[in-house]
């Protein structure tokens, strides 16, 4: 049976991206669920919608049948308090309420690099970092939501998983490399903080789609050891 994709916040760069990657590789049922609609294009059915609103989101779910839900949504990083709260925490858990009333297979989150955020030079970490306390909003929330999403795993049918993308690059990008060209335009990059060794992780746009393809392919419930020493093996060492 072909998949039916419903990628949430697919009017977004992350999320047109991977909307234009299940387009090229031949999916026949592709939907978006956006606030916003940014995305114009015959092959696409899209549903406008809050992801805090169940019916809203239960609604699509039922209309497209998705069998698959990739969600890319979230507010921006410099949204108050609040609204990240709102979406990402309590959007997060009515996507998963609506993904169980309608008995959706696979849920993939698009997280972030964030969540594991410490302040200090991170080298080679993998999942198995645990989440500092963090006092951003955006990357307490999703820390949260990510939380969410992964106990969600196995329950009533439904196989979750989190990716955790560092900064992405690429058209339409909104966020990053206009914030860097203002940067410039504002003449401010006579200005070194630090000694200019500072390292920061960059993915062009395609490859955190072809990760997220993956992960809607292979997705399936599977038991996770939860804790470190069930791994048995050491954590890296993380911090310079
Ligand atoms: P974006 O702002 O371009 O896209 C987010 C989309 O979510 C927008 O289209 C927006 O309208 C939609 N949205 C927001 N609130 C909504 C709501 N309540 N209901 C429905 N839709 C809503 O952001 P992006 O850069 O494409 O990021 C996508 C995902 O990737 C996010 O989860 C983000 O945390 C993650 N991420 C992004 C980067 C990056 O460098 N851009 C890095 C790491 C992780």
């Amino acid at each position: 049976m072909p998949e039916s994709y419903l990628v949430i916040g697919g009017s977004g760069f992350l999320g047109s991206h991977i909307v234009d990657g299940l387009l090229n590789r031949g999916e026949s049922s592709v939907a978006v669920f956006d606030i916003v609609q940014r995305v114009f294009d015959d092959r696409i059915t899209f549903f406008n919608g809050d992801i805090c609103n169940e019916k809203q989101l239960s609604d699509a779910i039922s209309r497209c049948q998705a069998s698959v839900i990739i969600h890319t949504a979230t507010p921006s990083p410099e949204a108050p308090k609040e609204i990240l709260e709102r979406v990402n925490v309590q959007g997060t858990q009515t996507i998963i309420a609506a993904c169980i009333a309608n008995s959706v297979p696979k849920l993939v989150f698009t997280s972030s690099a964030g969540v594991v955020f410490n302040r200090n030079n991170i080298v080679d970490a993998d999942e198995r970092l645990p989440f500092p306390q963090s006092e951003e909003a955006y990357n307490k929330t999703k820390q949260m939501a990510e939380d969410i999403v992964l106990a969600a795993n196995g329950k009533d049918g439904l196989a979750t998983c989190a990716l955790r993308p560092a900064g992405i690059f690429g058209p339409r990008d909104r966020l990053m490399m206009p914030s860097a060209a203002q940067v410039v335009t504002r003449g401010q990059w006579k200005i070194q903080i630090g000694k200019n060794d500072n390292i920061f992780d960059w993915t062009y746009v395609d490859n955190v789609v072809v990760a997220h393809l993956l992960a809607c392919d292979k997705l399936s419930i599977t038991e996770v050891p939860i804790a470190n020493e069930d791994l048995g093996v050491a954590l890296p060492q993380i911090t310079l």
